[in-house]
């Protein structure tokens, strides 16, 4: 082992005392003929391990701990607080498929109530038409115009006068 190679270890695995055995050996064999090495191996002793080997254990103040404390017990309420909302939320009656399909049902219901009696509207407007006229070439027409007036489910009064049969010239 050379003097680089030793002091290299020295400065690094020797002074953590992390060396592995047969480096230490190779690095004892070095120590033991150079004198320089010698010196670097007690100056990082000295310098890089024993001020922290006898450094005083520090305890940390109250302050800190009150500080860890506080923090703690906020993070722990405003958890419970969370839990607590999440609960009531999961209480709360949720609003069922069935119901939520009902108002549809009654406007579907509501719309084909008035699509019936605007059907029948305009059957009875076209029977009474007829009757008044008595043109039986009418009913043809009739027929048709009350089929056109329930399949586009419009009866309006314009629709209807736009069908009316004009009697023969
Ligand atoms: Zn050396």
């Amino acid at each position: 082992m050379d003097c680089e190679e030793c002091r290299g270890l020295i400065l690094t695995d020797f002074i953590d005392g992390e060396l592995q055995k047969e480096k230490d050996v190779e690095l004892h064999e070095h120590l033991s003929s150079c004198p320089e090495c010698v010196k670097l191996s007690e100056t990082a002793r000295q310098t890089l391990v024993k001020p922290f080997r006898e450094a005083p254990l520090l305890e940390p103040g109250d302050s800190l701990w009150n500080g860890i404390t506080q923090r703690v017990e906020e993070t722990a309420r405003l958890r419970q607080q969370e839990a607590e909302r999440i609960r009531q939320l999961e209480m709360q009656p949720q609003p069922s498929p069935k119901s939520l399909r009902r108002p549809h049902f009654i406007i579907i219901c509501i719309f084909s109530l008035i699509i019936t009696l605007a059907v029948i509207a305009g059957v009875y407007f076209w029977e009474s038409h007829i009757v008044k006229t008595g043109n039986p070439a009418a009913h043809s027409g009739v027929a048709s115009a009350t089929s056109v007036a329930s399949s586009t489910s419009v009866a309006s009064d314009a629709t209807i006068a736009s069908f009316t049969p004009q009697p023969p010239k």
